[in-house]
């Protein structure tokens, strides 16, 4: 059974990288045009990694195009091509597409240096891990229903694995859920939380020192977005969903767009806690996460902050702020979530601890 590309591959890689020349790399989707643009403006050569899609487009967004584009017939390709990557200096930038069209698996076996620990991945593609690892740091999350007999107010059911909240539904009690479910797919099932939903984008480094300091490292906030989802968002327009039920309408939750949000400036305090204790149990189960992560929040009309999610990379609710937030702002004036990760590779690398920030 392959396993985990091991650190003293990655750090044997390193060494051998010439550090005048590092190139950020990342998949021609999701985030890269902030991820491109920020490389660019620390200096990097960029490099974009396309499987069979159009890049054109770029020519319209030209800060955001690559210098270079690799061009490989699938993503599982690139297992056999990390030579050439590695002549290239490359550090890969694994936003969420990227891991989610190379697999999880293929991802964690890739022999190129990446921004980020890999160790992360198992503990948020199980989400009774992410429990785990959530709860025991002190987070609320939705309360989650083991025996769907037992539902008695609204739940959502989501499959594992599903993108974009693809096929979740919204159940109210048991013959609900049997007339939704997919037996197929593997499930779990939480309490619906009424509430607003804020995506709260931190970013935190492990080996600044200057800021709000944890107990290795600083944490930032950087942004706050709230998803664009279809069609359950505009859904209520045609008349309650029970209605639109028995008409064969029902909610669906796919991401098509992100909207740039602030919260109350009250529950700063609180959000800056909870990333907190996240990136502090992460350190204690399994060396911490690195750079960018963010926590999906929902607020309750008593300002309770529930967080049924946690994505441990670059989200695509940061593409908003290519060219800074409200928050981010406030640590340096035009800061983007993807220049932020440049930036972070550039004092790794002048502070000579790339290792401490790639795996
Ligand atoms: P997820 O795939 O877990 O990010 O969920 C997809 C979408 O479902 C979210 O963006 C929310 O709109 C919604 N959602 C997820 N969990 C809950 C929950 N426990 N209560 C209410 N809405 C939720």
């Amino acid at each position: 059974m392959p396993t985990m590309v091991s650190r003293e591959k990655i750090n044997h890689i390193i060494e051998g990288y010439d550090k005048s020349k590092l190139t950020i790399a990342t998949a021609c989707s999701h985030t890269s045009l902030q991820i491109f643009d920020g490389a660019r403006k620390e200096g990097f050569r960029t490099l974009g990694i396309t499987v069979g899609q159009k890049t054109k487009f770029y020519d319209a967004f030209p800060r955001g195009k690559p210098d270079e584009f690799f061009h490989i017939d699938s993503y599982t390709q690139l297992l056999d091509r990390t030579d050439e990557l590695i002549k290239k200096n490359v550090i890969i930038v694994p936003h969420g597409s990227f891991v989610e069209y190379m697999t999880p698996k293929n991802f964690e076996q890739l022999e190129v240096p990446t921004f980020g620990n890999r160790r992360v991945l198992e503990w948020e593609s199980n989400r009774d891990m992410e429990r785990t690892w959530l709860e025991s740091a002190g987070l609320e999350m939705p309360r989650k229903i083991d025996d769907p007999k037992l539902i008695d107010k609204p739940v959502l059911v989501k499959y594992d694995g599903a993108k974009g909240g693809r096929g979740f539904f919204i159940a109210k009690d048991y013959p609900d859920f049997k007339l939704g479910i997919d037996h197929t797919q593997k499930y779990s099932i939480q309490e619906y939380v009424l509430g607003t939903r804020y995506y709260i984008h931190y970013f935190y480094s492990p080996v600044r020192t200057e800021g709000y300091k944890l107990s290795k490292g600083v944490l930032e906030m950087l942004s706050a977005d709230r998803r664009d989802e279809s069609n359950i968002d505009e859904i209520y327009k045609l008349g309650s969903l029970e209605e639109l039920k028995k008409l064969g309408h029902y909610p669906t939750f796919v991401v098509t767009g992100n909207i740039p949000v602030v919260v109350r400036e009250s529950l700063l305090p609180k959000l800056i806690e909870l990333g907190e204790r996240a990136v502090e149990r992460s350190l204690q189960l399994f060396g911490g996460m690195i750079g960018p992560f963010c926590l999906e929040c929902i607020v309750t009309d008593d300002l309770k902050i529930k967080a049924f999610e946690i994505s441990s990379r670059i989200v695509a609710g940061t593409n908003p702020f290519i060219s800074g937030s409200p928050y981010s702002d406030l640590v340096e004036p035009g800061l983007s979530t993807g220049r932020r990760i440049a930036q972070e590779v550039a004092y790794a690398r002048d502070h000579n601890v790339l290792q401490e920030v790639l795996s």
